[in-house]
């Protein structure tokens, strides 16, 4: 499905001097873009309880998951963490959570790494001369003010540049052309992504001055992806480290089977400075019989700082901020505690993440399951509970969203990972991948790609699965011990 386009959000950023930022509830963006309620609400299969279907109705019938995305690309944009955006996210976080009735709002500080792009260009020089769309990957080392020029030495796989002869790389520039492939599902990002993470250590390991890498994302266009790269201990030995856009390695590639070589320029100056300090922000509903058990449904306030941060993860924000609304607002309260955390830099550090759990550790049995939005504005299409004891019965209000309940392994957001290795459930609401990748990471990753029929399903989807779990009369039981994983 195309993405919804909304003018109205370009005409209101060009508003100068500005008026005082509306209400994040009300953002004035929705008044162009009446969202469709999906119709299986209206013919769903009874029984559904009353309950359920005011829930989603309240959610279906309005827009509030778009409002915010809207929102927080406008008033915040990019927000890599401890950058001056990460703090306007907090405060915009905290407001909004106030804004949509959730109790006990509050900021818990996270203290986290700080890395700040800077001058990045590269060319081919020779034997023909292009310029190349690079940008640097997040750790990056830089490369000087006068740039590395050298011969690139290509490798298709990370295996064949761990196996490489450290004679045919000193010295020069690697190209680590790993191509993602294309899939209806996320293995196709998982299986490459290691040649981001790991490829610069590699390079580095065998005397390279640089490493660019093909961009990890399933589009062919112009726009490089960022990402992170494995952090070395001391920061200043970082190898820089670029990612081509995938129309510019495959125009690497082709200078290399027509010419037998190639000699590029890179010029990376990215910097380090001290650490600072972020927030995961939280938000609960109340449970009115268990109100010490805690149903998290979780999304990363951070983004990259190349595009607007929409889809990676507004969206996540903006869906579990708009089921945290509606469940606040149903008449009935929920019996055990939902409770909504917006984690601080899950891009650069997974900090966030990690210090929820560490700071919450003697509270991990208190709670009862987690579940992370960071899959961009795809609509929920099934359900996996991962490292569960027990599944509970898929729900009839499920079904009527088009979601179906699978019993299969499944993942869950980054974010809970630190949790589910303290045995706590990740469910895992699996979003439709189609595009994400095309834009993940990029300086197109703008609020032009969010599908607000989509988004508001996801929201509805969410918000169902949270009250069904909150109210279930068991829990999903505990993860194994060996089934935690790492804790990162
Ligand atoms: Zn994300």
């Amino acid at each position: 499905m195309q993405p919804t386009r909304l003018l109205l959000i370009s005409a209101l950023a060009a508003c100068t001097p500005r008026a005082a930022a509306p209400p994040i509830a009300s953002y004035p963006v929705a008044v162009s873009t009446p969202v469709p309620s999906p119709p299986v609400v209206a013919e769903a299969p009874a029984p559904m309880p009353d309950d359920v279907r005011d829930l989603q109705r309240g959610i279906l019938g309005g827009h509030g998951a778009v409002d915010a995305v809207a929102s927080l690309t406008t008033e915040v944009g990019a927000r890599l963490a401890g950058s001056p955006g990460d703090k306007l996210a907090v405060a915009w976080a905290l407001r909004a959570m106030h804004e949509r009735g959730l109790s006990n709002v509050h900021s818990e500080p996270v203290k986290v790494p700080v890395w700040q792009r800077g001058v990045e260009t590269a060319s081919i020089v020779a034997p023909v001369s292009h310029v190349l769309a690079v940008v640097a990957l997040g750790w990056s080392g830089a490369t000087g003010a006068k740039g590395a020029i050298a011969d690139v030495v290509r490798f298709d796989s990370l295996d064949a540049l761990k196996s490489a002869d450290a004679r045919s790389v000193a010295g020069k520039i690697v190209f680590l052309d790993v191509k993602m492939r294309v899939t209806a599902d996320m293995p196709g990002y998982a299986d490459a992504v290691p040649a981001r993470s790991s490829g610069p250590g590699e390079a580095a390991k065998n005397g390279a001055i640089a490493i660019v890498v093909r961009s990890i994302g399933s589009d062919d266009t112009r726009a490089p992806h960022t990402g992170s790269m494995h952090r070395e201990k001391d920061e200043k030995s970082a190898l820089p480290a670029g990612a081509l856009s995938n129309a510019d390695a495959d125009l690497l590639e082709r200078v290399l089977v027509a010419h037998g070589s190639a000699r590029v320029a890179l010029h990376l100056e990215p910097r380090w400075l001290p650490d600072a300090e972020s927030a995961n922000v939280v938000g609960d509903i109340p449970g009115r019989e268990r109100p010490g058990e805690i149903v998290l449904m979780g999304a990363h306030l951070d983004s990259w700082d190349l595009g607007e941060g929409a889809i990676d993860d507004g969206a996540g924000c903006g869906i579990v901020l708009e089921a945290g609304r509606a469940l606040a607002a149903l008449g009935q309260k929920p019996r055990r505690t939902v409770r909504v955390v917006l984690f601080a830099a899950e891009e650069n550090s997974l900090s966030g993440g990690k210090e929820y759990a560490r700071a919450h550790a003697t509270e991990a049995q208190a709670h009862v399951a987690t579940m992370e939005a960071d899959s961009g504005t795809g609509r929920v299409q099934a359900v996996h509970v991962v490292g569960a004891a027990r599944l509970p019965t898929a729900p009839p209000s499920l079904h009527a969203l088009g979601v179906q309940m699978i019993d299969g392994p499944g993942h869950g957001g980054a974010d809970v990972t630190p949790l589910h290795a303290l045995g706590v459930p990740m469910v895992d609401l699996h979003q439709d991948p189609a595009r994400y990748f095309d834009f993940h990471h990029t300086a197109n990753d703008t609020f032009a790609r969010i599908d607000a029929t989509a988004l508001t399903q996801s929201a509805a989807a969410f918000a169902t699965m949270a009250w069904t779990i909150a109210n279930m009369d068991g829990d999903l039981g505990r993860v194994a011990d060996r089934d935690r994983g790492e804790s990162n």
